[in-house]
């Protein structure tokens, strides 16, 4: 029997070879997973490093370290559990909520509001959610910081994943159920190219905000799971939320100053 929906859009005749083994699924994406550290602010920024210094300086001061002794600590719990936090509780059985607080106590004075950000979003259609493996607080003052909060309508924390840090699926699995979400038809952002493996074995399309850091390439070079690799964030949603870009990324007028 035939079957219409069978049939390709293009008038053409059909060749099944040509035809793109999956349409782009961007269009159809109707909830947005962002990262939060690296991911919505610049990973040159000096904010997760100071984050990182805190750590440090937790370690030093609970295990009676030196800094030295107490940076190659952490380094290797992050090696070996993921997470420092993730290392910390199942080597020493800390309180994670004491911790938490502890190295999220930084200056925020480095991110400033990110106007084209902010524009980027709120033309994206479909949901925007936050998934970070630090807590909501911080996650809540940065988005504050960087003036994109409104755009969000959930922040799944380290505390709402049960204390189990991404690349571990059950987060994952957590999310999409908590928040209602299909995962064919969301996308998932992130600058740790590792976290995205679960995402796409999942069903997301996958967005690998590319960077420098040797701990955040792919895996073994394993790239199966990257569907997009992109440089500048807010520039490429510009893209993906559609035609209006150029519009959108004209200079303010320079008189507006004056007629304010
Ligand atoms: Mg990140």
């Amino acid at each position: 029997m035939h079957n219409d929906l069978d049939r390709p859009d293009s008038p053409a005749s059909p060749d099944l070879f040509s035809l793109p083994v999956q349409p782009d699924r961007l269009a159809t994406v109707d909830a947005w997973i962002f990262d939060l550290d690296n991911t919505l602010y610049s990973a040159a920024s000096t904010l997760f490093p100071a984050i990182e210094r805190r750590m440090t300086a937790y370690i030093a001061r609970d295990f009676n370290l030196t800094l030295e002794e107490a940076r190659r600590c952490q380094k290797r719990l992050f090696r070996e559990y993921g997470t420092t936090l993730r290392g910390l509780m199942v080597e020493h059985a800390i309180d994670p909520l004491a911790f938490l607080e502890y190295v999220h106590t930084i200056d925020l004075s480095a991110i400033v509001p990110d106007s084209v950000l902010d524009r980027a979003l709120g033309r994206l259609p479909g949901r925007k959610i936050v998934f970070t493996n630090g807590s909501q607080a911080h996650a809540e003052r940065v988005l504050a910081r960087l003036g994109i909060a409104d755009h969000f309508e959930a922040i799944q924390d380290i505390i709402a994943s049960d204390f189990l840090p991404k690349p571990d699926p059950r987060p994952y699995v957590r999310l999409l159920h908590r928040c209602g979400i299909d995962p064919v038809r969301a996308c998932m952002v992130e600058d740790m190219a590792g976290n995205l493996v679960p995402a796409a074995a999942l069903g997301m399309v996958t967005v690998w905000l590319r960077t420098d850091a040797a701990w955040a390439q792919p895996v073994n070079g394993d790239t199966t799971h990257i569907h997009h690799v992109v440089d500048d964030l807010a520039r490429w949603l510009e893209g993906v939320a559609g035609p209006a870009v150029a519009e959108l990324t004209m200079p303010a007028p320079l008189d507006d100053a004056a007629a304010g």
